[in-house]
């Protein structure tokens, strides 16, 4: 069963106000079993609202808006429902005795332009609110073709929409769906490495469509996660059908996996410390700070992550006002300053790991070669430097270089089971 949203209001269509009903609608009809092929934002026009919904009974089986039932002028939704029926609206008593109710409780007299949230297009059912005063309204729309469209039209305050969706909507779409129920699971495998391209390569034939499960791909900030899908008619159906899909992708990635569902990069990574009983402290530079906030935040990060400093770029390129002894001879981005860097922090805290992270350069061309910036791991066994080179957008640099810390990090920990203590 195909469903479409719609979203109606000037605040949406202006940007003034992001549309979070639409996203939370879907989720819940993916929920139910109904993919949503469509999401239609309109502003408040009467004409334009007119076309929306016809176009969308016209397309999909359940048609859900949000917006538009108050009592003002701009607030369309009835009269356009009605116009698209080619029908007028009628008053509902019981729902008037709501309004008028709601008010006398609050000690208000009822203004009369609320009278017109009592009206219905002819032939529709009004859903109730019982929270507010916009009841919703739903009526089946017949197909010239055969067939029909369930419409629920609600309000466009979130708390009154989800609770109305939880009383009404989702059982009369369970009962329209009957023996064609299903459930839908989704399950999120995390990555970090290697680019979109190159993890899709090492899963042949995964990422394709028509497979059954699903397995999705999106990259955010240089972390790519992996969501698989399944439909079935049990949660442990779904569960059940997924499996060999998790599996193969854990077989054919290895440790590019590093956590599922909500994981982060610095929960692994403190998760793997407290196992070892290791405490680890940061020194970074052109982060934003960004590995002492992930790891400070970092569930029971306490007894493993003991601090860190955030070095300013004129602080490292003054050498003298450095917090640890400059090399001589190197420039601020080197792998000898990446290797000080992290045997300063691992001291001053007296810590088993010290994890640094230079600054990266401006441009492309220091030292000749791409841009590029080092990693520095102090552990009781010696001191690893990696170097990473990076040609990304310059809003990507701070994420991606301090996740490649923590993964550097992570993936000794991995490696070498555990250092010796300190
Ligand atoms: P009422 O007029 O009774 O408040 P309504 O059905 O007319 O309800 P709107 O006036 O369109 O709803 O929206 C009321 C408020 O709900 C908006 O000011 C906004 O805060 C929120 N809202 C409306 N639509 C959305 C949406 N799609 N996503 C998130 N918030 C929304």
């Amino acid at each position: 069963m195909i469903a479409e949203v719609i979203s109606i209001g000037d605040e949406l269509t202006s940007g003034e106000r992001l549309d979070t009903n639409s996203q939370w609608l879907s989720q819940r009809l993916g929920e139910a079993g109904l993919r949503t092929r469509f999401h239609t934002t309109v502003a408040d026009d009467l004409e334009a609202n007119i076309e929306a919904f016809r176009t969308a009974w016209g397309r999909a089986d359940v048609v859900i808006s949000t917006g538009g039932l108050g009592p003002t002028a701009d607030d369309l939704t009835r009269a356009a429902i009605a116009a698209a029926l080619d029908t007028n609206l009628v008053l509902d008593a019981d729902s008037l005795r709501h309004i008028e109710t709601l008010f006398r409780n609050r000690r208000r007299e009822m203004p009369p332009q609320n009278r017109v949230q009592a009206m219905f297009p002819r032939g529709s059912r009004p859903i109730p609110n019982p929270h507010g005063t916009a009841p919703g309204i739903t009526v089946t729309v017949r197909r010239g073709a055969g067939g029909s469209a369930a419409v629920f039209a609600l309000p466009g305050v979130p708390a009154e929409m989800r609770e109305m969706w939880q009383q009404t909507v989702l059982p009369a779409i369970a009962d329209r769906l009957g023996d064609q129920r299903f459930v839908v699971c989704h399950h999120t495998i995390k990555c970090f490495g290697v680019g979109e391209s190159d993890l899709e390569s090492m899963l042949p034939g995964l990422i394709q469509r028509g497979r059954y499960p699903t397995v999705g791909l999106t990259a955010s900030r240089a972390t790519l996660t992996l969501r698989i899908t399944t439909r079935e008619q049990s949660v442990e159906a779904c569960r059940r059908a997924m499996q060999p899909t998790i599996d193969m992708i854990h077989n054919c990635l290895g440790n590019l996996v590093f956590g599922d569902g909500l994981d982060e990069l610095q929960d692994v990574v403190i998760c793997l410390l407290r196992e070892r009983a290791r405490t680890l402290a940061t020194l970074e530079c052109g982060t934003g700070g960004l590995l002492a906030q992930w790891l400070g935040e970092a569930n029971a990060a306490e007894r493993a992550y003991l601090g860190g400093t955030v070095v300013s770029r004129n602080a490292m390129r003054s050498g003298p006002t450095a917090p640890f002894p400059m090399p001589r001879t190197a420039s601020w981005i080197s792998s000898g300053v990446a290797r000080n860097m992290a045997c300063a922090i691992r001291e001053r805290f007296g810590t088993d790991y010290g994890l640094a992270v230079t600054d990266f350069p401006e441009t492309d061309s220091l030292e000749g070669g791409p841009a590029a910036f080092f990693v520095g791991l102090a552990t009781p066994a010696g001191v690893l430097v990696k170097r990473h080179g990076y040609g990304g957008h310059p809003d990507l640099r701070k994420h991606r270089s301090a996740k490649q810390a923590l993964n550097f990090l992570r993936l000794h920990l991995l490696d070498r089971g555990s250092d010796p203590a300190t």
